[in-house]
């Protein structure tokens, strides 16, 4: 009989899945896998979905279990958590990093975000290149619902900015 490895190493595992869309930070770093549990033969993965209206959603619960399936797991029961919704805070200090050095700007902490601070967020956002905070908005959809096109007004490139939620 073979050994099923523990709930670390399901996590280790699921750490080197790269999140479709941000391929410089893996889905545990995103704070999508909020739980895994062992049960004899069976794994239990629980995930919480970033921005509803953000693609590759099923491909991320696929990864999963077909992640966990191959470690030797019999059962792999992907679950969904709504509640809490998913945030940007959940999203590590060093991924944050990451994307800033992969060009996008990373979300600012949720925490006192109301009224007047949301609409002053795009004059806030920083330039991921030269770290001014002379931007502009171009486009509050981007590419996909989750970010944001800006232009930086003081080395004139556009950038990317992660959404806040
Ligand atoms: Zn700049």
């Amino acid at each position: 009989m073979t050994t099923l490895p523990n709930t670390e190493q399901v996590w280790e595992a699921l750490a080197r899945i790269p999140d479709p869309e941000i391929p410089v930070i893996n889905v545990v770093e995103m704070g999508i896998v909020r739980d895994v549990q062992i049960e004899g033969p069976r794994a239990i993965i629980s995930m919480t979905p970033t921005f509803s209206g953000c693609p590759a959603l099923h491909l991320i619960r696929e990864q999963l279990e077909e992640t966990t399936r191959s470690l030797g797991f019999a059962e792999v029961v992907v679950k969904t958590i709504l509640s809490p919704p998913w945030s940007t805070d959940w999203i590590t200090p060093e991924a944050k990093e990451r994307l800033r050095q992969y060009g996008i700007a990373p979300p600012k902490p949720t925490a006192g975000q109301e009224g007047v601070l949301i609409q002053l967020e795009a004059a806030l956002t920083r330039c991921p290149r030269c770290g001014s905070f002379n931007t502009s908005v171009k486009n509050t959809f981007g590419p996909t619902l989750c970010k944001a096109i800006h232009v930086c007004n003081d080395c004139k490139e556009p950038f990317e900015s992660f959404k806040t939620v």
